[in-house]
């Protein structure tokens, strides 16, 4: 029989007043896949993000995520349950260090939090172990060196980087990306596909990939979904998606 897929969403309706953001939209993730989630522009791609991320809530629909409901959880509860996320503007704290920046992800008794020291249960013990597995990320995204550096001072390319390291030390099952390729050069767009595969490779990790650069997409896709105007119009493998009259049409602006 087949297994259920890591993530399941079916039927998901978004409205914003009088505009339909996401009218019924399906889609799967299967354990450790690379989905590439491609549209025009407002498509609902983002939209969809923020439904899985707990930012929105959905007006109709279904969203199952490792056997249990994901909609209706609140943001602090989704990266717990093993989605992390990350944004189309960077969310650095951009005067805290990349090892400050990406502890906030990795203290275990408050994830996503930064008051860290504050809570109860926060012990220095607890504390060395959050920053051994923060280190350890930052060696695997070549960030070790610039572990003490402030963000803002960083390239743009890095300051993604930094990012990525934040949701990875969540140890999610499932990484939403807004956008990576967003503001990267060619040659760090090719790193940042090499990336993506290798961090699915080492963690295991699934990837709903969000992008408009086409060739990043279609390079590491196994799956891609394609929106347009709050529909799906299209899934498959990238080679066959990239020929769908449909697909071709959406991005023409044809009728
Ligand atoms: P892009 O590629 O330009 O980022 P997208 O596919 O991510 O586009 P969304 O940002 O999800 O598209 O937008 C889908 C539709 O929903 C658009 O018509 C957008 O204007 C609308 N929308 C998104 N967020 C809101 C909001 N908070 N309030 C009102 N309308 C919204």
């Amino acid at each position: 029989a087949d297994r259920a897929p890591l993530l399941d969403v079916r039927g998901v309706h978004v409205r914003f007043g009088g505009i339909t953001a996401l009218a019924g939209v399906d889609l799967t993730v299967g354990e450790g896949e690379i989905c590439g989630l491609i549209g025009p522009n407002g498509a609902g791609k983002t939209t969809l993000l923020n439904v899985l991320s707990g930012v929105y809530r959905a007006d109709a629909g279904r969203v199952r995520f490792a056997g249990r409901d994901l909609l209706g959880l609140p943001p602090h509860r989704i990266g717990p349950a093993g989605v992390a996320r990350t944004f189309q503007n960077l969310a650095l704290f951009p005067t805290m260090t990349v090892l400050e920046n990406v502890m906030v992800g990795a203290h275990p008794a408050c994830r996503g939090n930064w008051l860290t020291s504050l809570l109860p249960g926060y012990t220095a013990r607890s504390e060395r172990r959050a920053t051994a597995e923060a280190l350890g990320v930052l060696d695997l995204l070549g960030l070790a060196d610039v572990a003490l550096h402030r963000v803002t001072d960083l390239p743009y390319g890095t300051m993604k980087r930094v990012e990525l390291a934040r949701a990875l030390v969540l140890r999610p099952r499932l990484l939403l990306l807004d956008e990576p390729a967003g503001g990267l050069n060619h040659d760090e767009v090719a790193e940042l596909g090499e990336l993506i595969v290798r961090l699915r490779d080492t963690f295991g990790v699934a990837v709903l990939l969000v992008e408009h650069h086409m060739r990043l997409v279609m390079g590491i896709s196994d799956t891609v979904v394609v929106l347009a105007s709050g529909r799906r119009i299209a899934a498959g493998p990238p080679a066959e998606v990239q020929r769908d009259p449909e697909v071709i049409a959406a991005y023409l602006g044809s009728p």
